[in-house]
């Protein structure tokens, strides 16, 4: 490892779109390479002819120009085979929501299954040779099959942290630091920090309690994927009656089928065994005289989680409970500042009580900064994020900090 290029293809200064470009001696390895799902996508510049791919985590910001990838070259792709499941059921689902909108996509159905194929699974703690330094896969913490990536010889060692959590959740361990000379480090948070976890799970359940005993109907619109599990757990002793709609019943699944990337599969069978799903029309208006709804998709933009809100939109009895953070351009962005949703096209006004509860799948700040301690790198390279100086500003004390800009070739 003489001589390290890297480059971002995007994500480098924002959430979204991320592609990381490495070149290592004679080698070139593509790290992630997502879109940013907006209507219509935004994308990331095109990826130079790679050796490798590695794909952190299934999220659609990493993982979602997999299949646009396969079609325009024959690298392999090495992501851990639960994550291999998880995005071709995202990458089906995108296809669908573009089809829908009528917006153009760069990729098809025979696309999607050539990126399901191209997969070489690796496990977290697995260890393999890329031309004379190897590859070891860590376990993220962010969402179940999620990783980090370490590049190493016997003289140097990088640390691609993709996405990553370090507290421990209901789902999932949090991940904990690896020894690395170069740390790629995700600041998602940079300059926020999360409430403590255990209040806020309190906080949650009281004000459902509050809600509920009121006559409302609480609605916790989730991502289906690790949202309306974690969720589902956290409710699980409540005693509530709770629903869940949309795609997270068949993420769930899927996560059951491989227990061994969930910190426990008894406490998430257990939550899961005491929510009723929602499977067709009639149930959905069952599930309006429930308690608790949790429904996809997360940001309002779309899902069942719509029609619930039509029906109870007048009462303000009831409310809806946002369980992460809500992007810019949303509907659930736009429901946070103005009390509306636009329901297919026209604003409509929102009576229900709205709450925000930071459920978030990202290290905060304090934890991102003790996670690079840990890690000891004589440098950090800072992205996924919307403004890195907080970070920055911390991480400098221990280390020398690089904030690159996409597209602008840096040598480590
Ligand atoms: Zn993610």
């Amino acid at each position: 490892m003489k001589d390290i290029k890297a480059y971002f293809l995007g994500g480098g200064s924002e959430v979204g779109k991320l592609g990381l470009v490495l070149e290592i001696d004679d080698t070139r390895l593509l790290l992630d390479y997502g879109i940013s799902p907006t209507s219509p996508p935004s994308y990331p510049m095109p990826a130079p002819p790679v050796d490798i791919a590695l794909l952190t985590h299934a999220h659609l910001d990493h993982s979602g120009m997999f299949p646009y990838l396969v079609r325009e070259q024959d690298a392999p792709i090495w992501t851990t085979d639960l994550t291999r499941e998880i995005s071709k059921i995202l990458y089906v689902d995108s296809l669908k929501v573009a089809r829908a909108e009528g917006y153009a996509y760069p990729y098809d159905k025979n696309d999607i299954k050539e990126a399901y194929y191209r997969v070489i699974p690796i496990n977290p703690f697995e260890t393999r040779p890329i031309g004379d330094f190897e590859l070891k896969a860590y376990p993220a913490g962010h969402i179940p099959g999620s990783l980090m990536f370490e590049i190493r010889n016997s003289s140097r060692s990088i640390l691609f942290s993709g996405d990553i959590n370090t507290i421990n959740t209901r789902l999932l361990h949090g991940t904990k630091p690896v020894k690395c000379d170069i740390l790629f480090l995700e600041g998602t948070y940079s300059g926020r920090d999360h409430p403590e976890r255990k209040s806020l799970e309190r906080e949650f359940i009281d004000t459902i309690e509050d809600i509920v005993s009121k006559g409302g109907v609480a609605i916790v619109p989730v991502f289906a994927v690790s949202r309306s599990q974690e969720i589902a757990m956290v409710l699980s002793r409540s005693g509530f009656n709770v629903w869940m709609d949309g795609m997270g019943e068949r993420i769930s699944k899927i996560f059951l089928k491989h227990p061994r990337y969930l910190r426990s599969e008894k406490e998430l069978k257990k939550a899961l065994s005491r929510v009723k799903f929602v499977r067709n029309p009639q149930q959905r208006k069952h599930a309006l005289k429930g308690e608790v709804i949790l429904t996809t998709s997360g940001m309002l933009d779309g899902g069942p989680v719509l029609w619930y809100i039509e029906k109870l939109r007048k009462d303000p009895k009831s409310a809806i409970l946002l369980t992460g953070y809500q992007v810019d351009g949303t509907n659930g962005r736009q429901l946070l500042d103005k009390g509306s949703i636009s329901f297919y096209g026209v604003s409509q006004k929102v009576d229900c009580q709205v709450y925000y509860f930071d459920f978030s799948a990202h290290a905060g700040h304090t934890q991102l900064v003790e996670f690079a301690k840990g890690c000891s790198p004589e440098k950090i390279v800072l992205f996924h994020s919307e403004d890195r100086k907080p970070l920055a500003e911390d991480l400098k004390d221990f280390a020398e900090v690089i904030i690159p800009e996409n597209g602008k070739v840096f040598t480590l």
